[in-house]
């Protein structure tokens, strides 16, 4: 009897908690809080020098292109990961799937990056890139402030999820090209006089061309923030 309670108590664990790898399905060891197998986890590619300066895309020796073109509204944009097959799953599963949990692990891997990355230090703040209220409402979570909250947490710094709102609601980025991206966005964001001389890390999950975030600093700067950096847990190239 007792042995089938123990299993009855295992089925019911399991249920409550997948564990198999977010990406490749593999069995995970007990107890551990990592999404991913050692193997899709070892897998994953931190963007390495060199950096654009500003943006932080790799493989460029200066600015790059878009830096030149025109001036960032953000001091730095530096991400955690580039977005490859196993941090797809996990933003997919993260913010498609419900699995509100997987913030404290993917924000402790966050803070490890933020820990090496001496651009992304003496920041106190860090503010979420607030989702329109109706879309947040339909999926009964905004993704990056669950992320900013862990951050802030695990890395001593405030965390202001008031810092921002939407004002307006703007088409999904995804099927847009760079300049589209920038008009949707532009003017999507306000900041109070809360933020005044403070020193922000916008946090989101992935980061395409930034405009996004981008426009987030660029509210919280015209509402007198010191600094506004921008950190994601992944880039897409
Ligand atoms: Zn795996
Ligand atoms: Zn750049």
């Amino acid at each position: 009897m007792r042995i089938r309670l123990k299993t009855i108590g295992a089925i019911i664990l399991n249920a409550l908690l997948p564990r198999t790898c977010v990406h490749c399905a593999e069995d995970l060891p007990a107890g551990t809080e990592q999404p991913l197998c050692w193997a899709c986890l070892s897998s994953l590619e931190r963007p390495e020098e060199p950096l654009c300066p500003a943006c932080g895309l790799p493989g460029e020796e200066g600015p790059c292109a878009a830096c030149r073109a025109a001036a960032r509204p953000f001091d730095v944009a530096r991400s955690a990961f580039l977005f490859t097959p196993p941090v797809r799953s996990l933003t997919h599963a993260f913010k498609y799937s419900g699995r509100r949990a997987l913030a404290r692990p993917l924000a402790l891997l966050m803070a490890a990056e933020l820990a090496r990355r001496p651009e992304l230090s003496g920041f106190d703040a860090v503010a979420p890139v607030p989702l329109h209220p109706s879309r947040e409402r339909r999926r009964g979570y905004n993704q990056a402030a669950l992320l900013a909250r862990e951050l802030a947490g695990v890395s001593g710094l405030a965390f202001e999820p008031g810092a921002l709102r939407r004002v307006r609601a703007t088409r999904p980025q995804v099927d847009l090209r760079r300049k589209e991206r920038l008009e949707n966005v532009r003017g999507a964001f306000e900041a109070g006089p809360a933020a005044g001389g403070r020193r922000f890390l916008v946090v989101d999950d992935v980061a395409t061309t930034l405009a996004t975030a981008g426009e987030a600093a660029r509210a919280l700067k015209e509402a007198g923030a010191a600094g506004a950096a921008v950190f994601t847990l992944a880039r897409e190239p």
